[in-house]
């Protein structure tokens, strides 16, 4: 972190151990009802860090904004669009003042603004290296959406540019912050199911054929795989820890169908992971949604989730046998809002100097094989994926909460 940084949060003087005034009331209940969380605290306003959202689109306005009411270090300071007159309107219904607006030309001033500490991308997937590395140059740390990028060329020179500018660096993957999709990676890990051999996600909807920048190859990089896909790749990777070391794809889509005539519309993909693991996977932006996974365990039991990538309804599907009789149950850790836990926590991180769970390294890793998949149906043929530091987490960071 450079000095004028560190300075900057010094004037903000944060420190959480004093700054999160926690409060504590009697229990209600007996502890048999089961253990009580902490209450939530939160920095004041004036402490907590400063987001400028770049792109006010779908997800920017439905998700990520009113995600912020959640939020405990985190505030929305400054917004990044082309049409004036929407960002206006979003900035007075935000309290974001009009000073804080900028186009995409002028973004490169957001050096000068001392409110605005992080950037987060959410803008179509080929613009994402071009205002990542804007925004280490401005001396930002950046949050982008996922994909990462549309090639594993652009995402490491995004890498290289933060690590330049003594930035952090985090991809947006909402699921690895989630409370279902936490246990599902404890019990992925543990033994309360045997050993998980089989991973079964899929991931579809039925996408309009509005001429929408998602069915441009130049900016999406690709059709379902990076879009929808990419949550069963990068959510197999997660529960498990470890990296596939093989891969095998076919890319289909329906002859004479409009939508696909630059991308794709579904891949059917396995990866293979160490100790015999498969991760079977189906991506499709032609049949009706379903967002959903299941780990088979070889100790009498699965586990999943169904839905698991939507923001929310999650629900929790256990089947285990006990006493030669096969129970179903839907265990419910609770629900947070995602994008309020995954914008604390890279806030968290800057406020501690620590690298996110998901940096940039982990998105590289996804289009490192979500190349060799193409490469796989192009050719026919299974891939291998070599070079990979072995271990558990090899590319993530710091644990969240
Ligand atoms: P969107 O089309 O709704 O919004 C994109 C925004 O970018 C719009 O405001 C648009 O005006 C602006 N833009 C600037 N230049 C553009 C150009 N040349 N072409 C098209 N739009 C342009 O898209 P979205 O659904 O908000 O997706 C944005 C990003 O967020 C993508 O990377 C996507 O993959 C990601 N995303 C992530 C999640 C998630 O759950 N984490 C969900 C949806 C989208």
């Amino acid at each position: 972190m450079p000095h004028n940084y560190r300075l900057k949060l010094k004037e903000k003087k944060i420190n959480l151990a004093t700054d999160l005034k926690k409060v504590e009331l009697e229990p209600l209940n007996d502890s048999t009802e089961g253990k009580d969380q902490p209450l939530p605290a939160a920095l004041e306003p004036g402490k907590a860090l400063g987001f400028a959202l770049v792109g006010l689109g779908t997800l920017t306005l439905a998700e990520i904004l009113p995600a912020f009411a959640s939020c405990k270090y985190a505030k929305p300071v400054a917004l990044v669009s082309g049409d004036p007159v929407k960002a206006g309107k979003i900035a007075s219904q935000y309290g974001i003042a009009s000073k804080n607006i900028y186009d995409y030309k002028n973004f490169d001033a957001i050096k000068n603004n001392p409110e605005i500490d992080i950037v987060y991308i959410v803008l179509p997937n080929s613009m994402h290296e071009e205002f990542t590395i804007r925004a280490a140059n401005a001396g930002k740390h950046v949050l982008c959406e996922k994909p990462m990028a549309t090639s594993s060329a652009e995402a490491t020179r995004m890498i290289d540019a933060c690590e330049k500018a003594a930035k952090k660096l985090m991809i947006a993957y909402r699921i690895q912050y989630e409370p279902n999709n936490k246990l599902a990676m404890k019990w992925t890990r543990g033994s309360e199911f045997g050993k998980v051999r089989v991973i079964e996600a899929m991931n579809c909807q039925n996408i309009a054929n509005s001429g929408q920048w998602r069915l441009k190859k130049e900016l999406a990089g690709g059709g379902s795989l990076p879009d929808i896909g990419l949550y069963c790749l990068n959510t197999s990777r997660y529960l498990l820890g470890s990296e596939p070391e093989q891969v095998i794809a076919s890319t289909i889509s329906t002859p004479g169908d409009s939508r696909f005539k630059e991308v794709e519309e579904a891949v059917f993909f396995q990866m293979h992971f160490p100790g015999g693991v498969v991760a079977n996977c189906s991506t499709s932006y032609g049949i009706h949604q379903s967002r959903r996974y299941r780990c088979y365990g070889d100790n009498g039991g699965w586990f999943g989730l169904d839905p698991a990538f939507a923001y929310k309804g999650l629900k929790m599907e256990v089947s285990k046998m006990v006493d030669d009789v096969e129970w179903r149950s839907n265990p419910a850790p609770g629900e947070k809002n995602q994008f309020a836990l995954e914008m604390d926590h890279m806030a968290r991180c800057v406020i501690e100097d620590k690298k996110p769970f998901t940096p940039g390294e982990e998105g590289l890793q996804d289009h490192k094989i979500m190349e060799a998949l193409y490469q796989s149906a192009r050719e026919g043929k299974p891939v291998k994926i070599s070079g990979n530091p072995t271990g558990i987490d090899v590319f993530r960071g710091t644990l969240p909460e």
